[in-house]
């Protein structure tokens, strides 16, 4: 029985394969139960499909999964999620920025009963300030944006145990983002932190587009507060105007002289503006129920049963089960 699974992303990675595989074994070696090291190529163009196949002839250990074209990190991750069979699964980079020793560590604490585990960049060694930047600004935006309790600094690289990779799997939504998802999912989870070394060959698979992609696909289906702002301006809007519509009301009572006819026009006008822009966020308010209810989350993820049977539902009813 395989106990541990590392799942691991790989595009355009074939110098990095090798050296991967040459670090890694030594250290997975050293555990206490069978492991499997999947590696999934997200459509590369360059050798890693060959590298890939070359290690998988020689050592049963290793797995491998080729994409039909680039479908991106969080796709390639979670075909990896769904092939791997271990009791704890570790995703990591194929760069070895994410050190096979701190899985190591993660598993420890995945023995100590935690289900999620996740690994805090302490440290960036020798990425550009604009890396940097774009990073630290990210992790806030989508703490903020996701509302969650998200740890910040914390990227993909993370351990989930059988009961979290399976209740990931189970989210049907399009947009995924592991690192959001497995917050949202609950359990135990703890962090722990590392200084996230160098790329060990070749260069970030990132460009600014898809840096750009992944933060909108976390970000944007993951807060309302962008559909919420027309409401609040109609709404501060709708309130100007009529405070403004009654001083003018009043001063006209009081035969005082506020610039004639054309002074109605402001408050007019802003009355217009606020009761489009508030019919705009009412209509918002539907479209961010309907794309909760197109994600078709699961309404609830149990962690354990007493006194019933494993079987019984493992997330809140989507297969048509009670809730
Ligand atoms: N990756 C992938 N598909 C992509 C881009 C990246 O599978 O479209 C993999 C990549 O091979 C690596 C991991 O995702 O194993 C992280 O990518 P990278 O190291 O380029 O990101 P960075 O560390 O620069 O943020
Ligand atoms: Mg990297």
């Amino acid at each position: 029985m395989i106990k541990y699974s590392f799942v691991v992303p790989a595009y355009n990675e074939e110098e990095s394969l090798s050296l991967f595989y040459r670090h890694a074994m030594p250290v997975f070696e050293r555990l206490d139960g069978e492991f499997e090291i999947i590696f999934v190529n997200d459509g590369s163009s360059d050798g890693t499909a060959d590298i890939l196949k070359q290690l998988c002839a020689k050592d049963k250990r290793v797995k491998g999964i080729s994409l039909s074209r680039n479908f991106g990190q969080q796709s390639a991750l979670l075909c990896g999620l769904a092939h791997a069979r271990g009791e704890a699964v570790v995703a990591m980079d194929a760069d070895l920025q994410d050190p096979p020793e701190v899985a190591l560590q993660m598993i420890e604490k995945w023995k100590e009963g935690f289900e999620i585990v996740h690994a805090r960049h302490k440290k960036r060694a020798k990425e550009t300030v604009f890396k940097r930047l774009t990073a630290f600004l990210y992790y806030r935006t989508l703490k903020k944006a996701t509302g969650l309790d998200l740890p910040l600094d914390c990227g993909d690289f993370k351990l989930l145990g059988r009961k979290a990779a399976d209740a990931v799997l189970s989210l049907h939504e399009h947009a995924r983002l592991l690192r959001a998802q497995s917050v949202w999912l609950g359990f135990r989870q703890t962090v722990i932190e590392f200084d996230r070394p160098e790329r060990v060959a070749g260069k970030s698979k990132y460009t600014l587009q898809k840096m750009l992609r992944l933060a909108k696909s976390g970000i944007i289906p993951n807060s309302r507060a962008p559909l919420s702002f027309p409401l609040q301006a109609g709404i501060a809007l709708c309130l100007l105007s009529v405070a403004a519509f009654i001083v003018l009301g009043v001063l006209t009572g009081m035969g005082i002289g506020y610039g004639g006819l054309t002074a109605w026009l402001f408050p007019a006008l802003a009355l217009t503006a606020g009761i489009l822009s508030l019919n705009t966020g009412l209509q918002n308010l539907y479209i961010a129920e309907i794309y909760e209810e197109g994600k078709n989350r699961p309404h609830f993820v149990v962690s354990e049963t007493y006194n019933l049977p494993e079987a019984s539902p493992k997330n809140g009813g989507n297969e048509g089960e009670h809730a």
